[in-house]
């Protein structure tokens, strides 16, 4: 146990639970659930908000020192992983057995668990959230014993994307396909005006936008194209002749590779690489999910706002993720473009901004990022998710002390 001062990654949030514990066995971590009153699991902590955070009487759980579980099924093509692993040694294991996952976040760096517990995605018409290749769920639950919930499973559409509201998760089995190659190349300046943006999302497995509104339009457009796939041109715009970093002026070697050079996808669907330490982050982050239907229209929407964006931004980027099935995933039940904004290190300065930006995308259904920074009152969202309702009645059936519930799932649930 520790009583260290603990902050997330982008030290805008202070914990300010009691205790702090590292169990190194799952015995000894369902003796402290089972003992416990208040507990919430700490992930990577890159989380931007107090989605983790259990309250100054609560109990903060962190798995980094469980045995590391990285179990592949090379024949049933599934990972079984440890809930307190990262994306990065398990795309590195994966892709030793020549497998691969569906998709990637744009760093590597985050839990797996504590990723799909919000919904975290990367991009691509086609690609689900990364909870959507989860195929079952080991939890411990308020009492100390264990349940597992597997797709098919009434129960499994609350299950993955939980907020970290049902149990610890102590492992997730995830679905496999065999490796493949992705080559990257970035493009510059992409004009809003006429932009086909349904055409150019659909150009390539993944493709991200990235601007700073000092304009109405694209500076780059990051293309990641599966090489066993025919290659689609992009014409809209030139190809850079330097290696490029979303953030103009931030160095681009700690970027995966471009210039269309193949390599795998654990190097090449995220954009950042796995060996570049990332360092606490002097930013802010929020995300809207909204139906990808609308994409044009909330793009101009935010063009009409860009005079009190572009100074407390650093990058927005424009991403696609296909609908799925969890309830309280932002892309629950629609293909969705995701307009996201990475903002200077200044609370005070970004919040009044944010609530502009909310106010842009509200007519949309805009769905914010759980893990991201967001001033949405919270009789909004539960509007925005058919199937809260549902997973109100799970959380009180499977903790029906509220053990697992800090002030940011109460507001949520209204409970
Ligand atoms: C630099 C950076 C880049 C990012 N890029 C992306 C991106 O490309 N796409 C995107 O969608 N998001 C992105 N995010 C957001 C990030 O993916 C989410 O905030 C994600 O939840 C982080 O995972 P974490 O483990 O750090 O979570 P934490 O912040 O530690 O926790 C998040 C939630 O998960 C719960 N949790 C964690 N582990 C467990 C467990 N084992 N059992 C039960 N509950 C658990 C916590 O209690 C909490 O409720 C990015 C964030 C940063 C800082």
């Amino acid at each position: 146990m520790t009583t260290e001062t603990l902050t997330n990654w982008a030290r805008n949030i202070t914990y300010t639970a009691k205790e702090l514990h590292r169990p190194h066995s799952v015995d000894a971590l369902r003796a402290l659930v089972a003992g416990s009153e208040r507990v919430r699991v700490l992930g990577s902590g890159h989380s931007f908000n107090e989605i983790a955070e259990p309250g100054p009487e609560g109990v903060l759980l962190s798995l980094t020192a469980l045995p590391p579980t990285i179990e592949v099924d090379p024949a049933a093509r599934t990972v079984r992983v440890g809930g307190g692993v990262r994306y990065a040694e398990l795309a590195r294991a994966v892709h030793a057995h020549g497998l691969a996952l569906h998709n990637m976040a744009s760093l590597p760096h985050i839990s797996v668990a504590g990723s799909v517990a919000t919904g975290t995605h990367g991009s691509g018409d086609g690609n689900g959230s990364l909870a959507a290749a989860v195929r079952e769920v080991e939890l411990i639950t308020a009492d100390g014993s264990t349940l597992t919930l597997a797709r098919g499973d009434a129960r499994f559409g609350g299950a993955v994307t939980s907020l970290g509201a049902l149990g610890v998760v102590t492992a997730l089995t995830l679905d496999l396909e065999p490796a493949f190659e992705v080559s990257q190349q970035v493009f510059g300046r992409l004009p809003l005006a006429g932009l086909d943006f349904a055409a150019v999302s659909a150009s390539a497995y993944s493709v991200s936008l990235f601007t700073r509104w000092l304009d109405s339009g694209f500076d780059q457009a990051w293309v990641k194209r599966r090489t066993d796939r025919a290659a689609t041109d992009f014409p809209w715009a030139a190809p850079a002749t330097e290696a490029m970093h979303p953030v103009p002026g931030m160095p681009a070697e700690n970027c995966t590779r471009q210039f269309g050079e193949p390599g795998p996808w654990h190097e090449r669907l995220p954009h950042f690489r796995a060996e570049f330490t990332p360092s606490s982050g002097d930013e802010l982050q929020s995300e809207y999910l909204l139906p990808r239907s609308y994409a044009a229209e909330s793009l101009h929407a935010l063009a009409g706002i860009r005079e009190a964006v572009a100074p407390v931004l650093q990058i927005c980027e424009v991403r696609t993720v296909a609908a799925d099935e969890q309830w309280l995933s932002p892309s629950h039940g629609r293909d969705t473009v995701a307009l996201h904004f990475t903002w200077v290190a200044d609370t005070a300065a970004v919040l009044p901004v944010v609530g502009r930006v909310e106010a842009a995308l509200a007519p949309f259904g805009a769905r914010p990022h759980w893990g991201k920074v967001f001033t949405v009152p919270a009789a909004e969202l539960r509007g925005l998710y058919p199937r809260l309702g549902d997973f109100r009645a799970l959380a009180d059936e499977l903790d029906p002390v509220g053990k697992f519930r800090n002030a940011f799932v109460r507001n949520v649930l209204d409970v």
